[in-house]
């Protein structure tokens, strides 16, 4: 039997930074599931189909085929056949998986490879409904939250240290329209599932939040 860990939380929580240092000190694998959202939404944007578009989006779904793949412990992302994981870190493909996320077409498929993935690996799962839908049994489940002044000073600071211009409150904006979506979508909502224990990273540094997580985890095992 695999060891599951499952992690939610709103955008910029630190879910991926965490979640993939802790695989590495746990040996176990990190699956980003927003990837694969961000891969789907990346292909919507290059057809030219809208996230509006509800019957283009169904239409489209059979076409994308998105798997991963792992190398030396880090993650690719595959596109029909191309690999994505760089482009899909764009701002506008965020805000694209955001907002196509909402279709039940979307998300059954990359569900299922989600599920498919955990049921005979040790995975550190991390997304908006993993603790809720995908993998309701996970031996451990974490909500990672913080406050949005901080999310947003994180995803600021992150693009400034790459050289890319961006404004603070624009970044906040954005946050706070995209948790909004997520968290009042009608299929996989993003909330705490009712036995996640909640983690509040406001206040704590990487390290921090990983002795946090150790501690938890240490907990079930
Ligand atoms: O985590 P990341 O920001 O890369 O995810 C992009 C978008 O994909 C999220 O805003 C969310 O709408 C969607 N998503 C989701 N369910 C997941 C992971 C991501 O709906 N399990």
């Amino acid at each position: 039997m695999s060891f599951n860990i499952a992690i939610d939380g709103p955008a910029g929580a630190g879910k991926s930074t965490i979640a993939k240092q802790l695989a590495k000190e746990l040996g176990f694998v990190y699956v980003d599931t927003g990837a694969m959202y961000r891969a789907m939404a990346y292909y919507f944007i290059t057809n030219g189909i809208g996230a509006e578009d509800e019957a283009a989006i169904s239409a489209a779904c059979p076409n994308v085929n998105v798997s991963i793949t792992y190398e030396d412990g880090v993650q690719n992302v595959w596109l029909n056949g191309e690999n994505v994981s760089s482009v899909i870190r764009q701002e506008e493909v965020g805000k694209m998986a955001s907002a196509t996320s909402v279709y039940p077409v979307v998300r059954t498929k990359l569900v299922e490879l989600q599920q498919e993935l955990a049921k005979t690996t040790d995975v550190i799962m991390d997304g908006r409904d993993i603790g809720t839908v995908v993998l309701p049994n996970a031996d451990v489940k974490i909500y990672m939250t913080a406050s949005s002044a901080i999310r947003a000073k994180r995803r600021f600071d992150e693009l400034t240290a790459k050289g890319v211009e961006c404004d603070l409150d624009e970044i906040e904006k954005d946050i706070i329209e995209r948790d909004y979506r997520d968290m009042n979508r009608e299929t996989s909502p993003l909330k705490k599932a009712d036995d996640a224990v909640e983690l509040d990273t406001s206040d704590l540094d990487i390290d921090g939040v990983v002795k946090a997580m150790k501690e938890i985890i240490a907990e079930k095992r």
